[in-house]
């Protein structure tokens, strides 16, 4: 490595807003998270919504009672994307 151009990688702690810390290493000294491996739906089984906009309802009222079954398993397939990319 180049000496003096590159940024110091360090011990980093992770602090999640469900109150899991860990540490990594990385650039930063403290990196805050919405959502960790402890809380995210996706690892803990339960269904919560990670959105705070309301997106994922007005999602749900777009396609609500619309043209029928495949528009439906369609939007069922995409707010389970959702939920598992958020
Ligand atoms: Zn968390």
């Amino acid at each position: 490595m180049k000496p003096g151009i590159h940024p110091r990688y360090q011990r980093a702690t992770v602090q999640c807003a469900c109150g899991n810390n860990f540490v990594t290493r990385s650039t930063v000294p403290v990196i805050h998270v919405e959502v960790c491996g402890k809380c995210h739906p996706y690892f803990t089984g339960r269904q919560k919504l990670m959105d705070t906009a309301g997106r994922v309802e007005r999602f749900r009222q777009k396609y609500r009672g619309g043209a029928g079954g495949a528009g439906a398993a369609g939007a069922a397939g995409a707010a389970g994307a959702d939920k598992a990319a958020g």
